[in-house]
């Protein structure tokens, strides 16, 4: 008699979404059960959101509700996890308890809207609702100064600031405004994107010239004063502004940062880069957002497409023993659309991975110009397909 195995996935976003269609493409509805559960009940392709705001994308353009789960055989639930008894394999939510025999955790980060004072003159474009929220702040700034900026060393995609300033050079002038509009990034880097090394950073530094889009780096955030538009850094400096752009402070869900025995020493989930689980467990995986802080990497869907691959791989394993594991690939792509160009760029991770205080990874720019612009639009439609099952929806 065959007994059903149940495989629980936490988690509907990249990492999350990826790794489920993977197991089902893979397995039979007879032989395993596979459960995802998300509390917002979507899947959005998160890199569109700048475009949300900038009025060239709208929701439905960039996301699918999680009920088309149930088209491939795998049940959607929407409920919040509240926390997960590992010992008794249970994971625990607002709905109800739902019990597994592999766990796979992609719960992303938690984007604390509520540290950020709300007004009219601040905004971001790190959640849908705020993305759309920022688009009106956008449409209505005729005249004034932006600052793109962040408030935490991590955030979600390490480049967008900059890609946003580039997007906004091209939507005010587009509305033939760009004249008394300013643009300034403001960040803790010393340079722009200079984490990633001077390949990297020496052309953005030319576009942001180009484009004039000033930058004052080496700026790391303190406070913000919504009464006298001001952001303050540590070390005191002051940067005005008429509407600020700035990625509120990203934390651990608190399913994960109550349950001791999956948090790393760096406050995250817990994993391993080869095996991606916890040290306490052996059948329970994680990949994303979640775990780059633990693993010394940036937040980007490109990590978490590729560990969905690995952990795909060790979840089949475990279920029959004939998958063989499949080496994580620790590259991260980048397809930018930048308004009026675009650019790919790779860093390979594998150094950084292994010895964090080597200072940036290897990277390298496969191309740049108008055409380059297509390539995230053509990774958005894959993405949307392959979570739910096909190429494109
Ligand atoms: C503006 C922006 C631009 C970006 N641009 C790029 C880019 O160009 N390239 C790139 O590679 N990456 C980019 N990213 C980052 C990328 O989107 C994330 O790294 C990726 O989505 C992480 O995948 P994940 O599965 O870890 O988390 P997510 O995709 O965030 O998914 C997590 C899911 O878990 C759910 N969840 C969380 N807690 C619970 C709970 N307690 N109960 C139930 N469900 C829960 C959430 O609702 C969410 O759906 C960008 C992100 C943003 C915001």
């Amino acid at each position: 008699m065959i007994v059903m195995k149940k495989v629980v996935v936490v988690g509907a976003g990249a990492g999350g979404g990826l790794v489920t269609s993977k197991l089902r493409a893979k397995t039979s509805r007879e032989e395993v059960e596979i459960t995802v559960i998300d509390s917002t009940g979507r899947t959005d392709f998160q890199p569109s959101y700048p475009m949300v705001s900038i009025g060239l994308k709208r929701p439905s353009e960039i996301g699918v509700s999680f009920d088309n789960f149930s088209k491939t055989g795998i049940k959607p639930v929407k409920a919040k996890v509240t926390s997960i008894n590992a010992d008794e394999r249970i994971v625990k939510t607002d709905t109800g308890d739902i019990p597994y025999d592999e766990l796979i955790l992609s719960p992303g980060a938690k984007i604390e809207n509520e540290k950020l004072p709300n007004s009219e003159s601040i905004g971001h474009f790190w959640d849908m609702e705020h993305s759309l929220d920022l688009r009106k702040k956008l449409i209505n700034l005729k005249e004034g100064k932006i600052v793109i900026g962040v408030t935490s060393m991590i955030y979600k995609c390490p480049p967008v600031p900059w890609e946003m300033g580039m997007l906004l050079d091209n939507m005010y002038r587009n509305l033939g405004i760009r004249n008394r509009i300013e643009i300034k990034v403001v960040h803790w880097a010393p340079k722009p994107m200079s984490m990633f090394g001077p390949v990297i950073s020496d052309p953005v530094t030319k576009w942001m010239e180009e484009s004039n889009i000033e930058g004052n780096y080496g700026f790391e955030f303190s406070s913000i004063d919504p009464e006298k538009k001001k952001i303050i850094s540590k070390k005191g400096d002051e940067e005005n502004y008429d509407l600020a752009i700035l990625a509120p402070p990203h934390s651990v869900p608190d399913f994960v940062k109550n349950s001791e025995n999956l948090l790393s020493q760096r406050g995250w989930l817990d994993a391993n880069a080869n095996t991606f689980r916890p040290k306490k467990y052996d059948d329970i995986y994680g990949l994303g957002d979640a775990i780059a802080p633990t693993l010394g990497l940036g937040m980007a869907g490109v990590f978490a497409h590729f560990q969905a691959d690995t952990v795909a791989s060790l979840v089949l394993n475990d279920l029959d023993g004939i998958y063989p594991p499949f080496a994580y690939n620790k590259v991260g792509l980048c397809a930018s659309d930048m308004g009026s160009t675009g650019w790919i760029s790779y860093c390979d991770f594998s150094g950084k991975i292994k010895d964090n205080s080597v200072p940036f990874p290897d990277c390298g720019v496969l191309g740049s110009g108008p055409l380059f612009k297509l390539a995230h639009s053509i990774y958005e439609k894959y993405f949307l397909g392959a979570v739910y099952g096909g190429w494109i929806r």
